[in-house]
């Protein structure tokens, strides 16, 4: 077991600077943040993130009735992306929108585009993860994606459910109710209640905010305020308006009064805001790559056969490369070894013929020498006959007979 020893600094050390080193670095950076807008067409997705950023994202949008509209009858996927700063801090915000959304009488391939597109974005950081150089990856993925509920007052629609159940593993879901101007309040409490019902049903998991142990007693208190208000009750407005008491807001005028957006009292839109810029960014950031990515990522895997295949892991894990060279260097010396046997038996070899081929010679010329030797009496032995019988020689001259002469071989 570890044990920890806790100690009270005698003078100053310094390491109390690190979260200030942590706020530099980042802010020096910048931030980045990709948020998706799902819902039907029409619910206020892009009014809503105008509003959120208090920037205008998205230019007004110009709606031709349903006979002159030509737009592609898919769900196209449009990405916006902006630099936005505030106090000197950066952030990158990138908000993808899936207009077509709910338009279509098959709405069964609705979700499909929607599902593609995070499939993709989770891709791409999985190849630039496992590329030689991992230093300066962009993070593209989706980390939360705001689905708009139709202000009904009824029930989620199937098709809601449909979809839910297809992102809630890939993406931290975040449900509001659109245009929730269109209902009292009695209403949007009821409708929140059958939306969290069926939400609960179908299993669909949306995001709960921090997983881990919040210590700080206000932390908690605000974190259960935010979630208290799901599925947030959003009201999206550009424009400024003047109240009956002269104060200029952001909000929606109506015979009987203003409905103010960034009155808490009016709807949920300040705690939308808060959770998802204010408080809970980076949990969301957290939890898309520890959780959802991770999962998506190693099913991916798998499903390729990798964990068969070390040389994927090789560049991840330096024991299974140093282990591979390892191996090739010990082939390089076989073969090396090798090559010498071979070089010194072809020199045996060479030499033993040469050995053979002078030994031949040599028994070569003894035969020679010794049919020569041969010839030589063999005419000796001839003259001697002729001389004992007095034959002529072949030259004409007269052999003798000399008595008691013989020659024997
Ligand atoms: P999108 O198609 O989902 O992006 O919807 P838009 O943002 O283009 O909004 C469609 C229409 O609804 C526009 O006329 C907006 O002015 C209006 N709208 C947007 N937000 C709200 C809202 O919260 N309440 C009401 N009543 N109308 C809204």
């Amino acid at each position: 077991m570890r044990n920890i020893v806790r100690r009270k600094l005698t003078g100053y050390v310094g390491f109390a600077n690190l979260p200030n080193q942590w706020h530099r670095k980042s802010v020096r950076k910048g931030f980045n943040f990709n948020v998706m807008v799902v819902g039907e067409s029409g619910l206020g997705k892009s009014t809503l993130v105008n509003t959120l950023f208090n920037t205008s994202l998205y230019p007004p949008k110009e709606r031709k009735p349903p006979s002159l509209d030509i737009s592609p009858k898919t769900v196209a996927i449009q990405s916006i992306s902006a630099d936005i700063e505030e106090n000197g801090v950066r952030l990158r915000l990138t908000v993808v929108d899936t207009p077509g959304f709910g338009d279509f009488v098959n709405n069964d391939v609705s979700w499909g585009p929607i599902v593609e597109h995070i499939d993709s974005r989770f891709d791409a950081y999985l190849e630039a993860e496992t590329k030689v150089n991992r230093t300066n990856i962009v993070d593209n993925r989706i980390h939360a994606c705001v689905y708009f509920i139709q202000p009904t007052g009824h029930s989620l629609k199937p098709l809601d459910v449909e979809v839910m159940r297809r992102l809630h593993t890939k993406v931290n879901l975040i449900p509001v109710i659109a245009k929730a101007d269109t209902l009292t309040d009695d209403e949007i409490l009821a409708f929140k209640q059958r939306i969290l019902a069926d939400i609960q049903h179908n299993g669909i998991q949306i995001f709960e905010g921090p997983r881990y142990e919040l210590d700080d007693e206000e932390t908690i208190a605000e974190n259960n305020e935010i979630m208290s208000k799901v599925p947030f009750a959003v009201v999206g407005a550009n424009a400024e308006v003047t109240t009956a008491d002269g104060r200029k807001v952001r909000g929606r005028r109506y015979p009987w009064g203003v409905i103010e957006v960034d009155n808490e009292e009016h709807c949920d839109f300040v705690k939308l805001r808060q959770m998802l810029i204010r408080t809970h960014m980076e949990e969301l950031k957290e939890h898309t790559n520890n959780v959802l990515y991770e999962n998506y990522r190693s099913d991916k895997l798998l499903a390729m056969g990798v964990t068969q295949d070390p040389s994927v892991f090789k560049e991840i894990n330096p024991a299974i490369k140093q282990e591979e060279e390892r191996a090739l260097h010990e082939q390089k010396l076989a073969k090396m070894e090798m090559e010498m046997k071979m070089v010194f038996q072809q020199k045996v070899a060479e030499k033993e013929s040469k050995l053979r081929q002078s030994e031949e010679e040599l028994y070569a010329r003894h035969k020679e020498m010794k049919d020569q030797l041969d010839r030589q009496r063999n005419e000796l032995e001839e003259r001697k006959v002729r001389i004992e019988t007095g034959r002529p020689f072949d030259d004409g001259t007269k052999g003798t007979k000399k008595k008691g002469f013989s020659l024997r071989s």
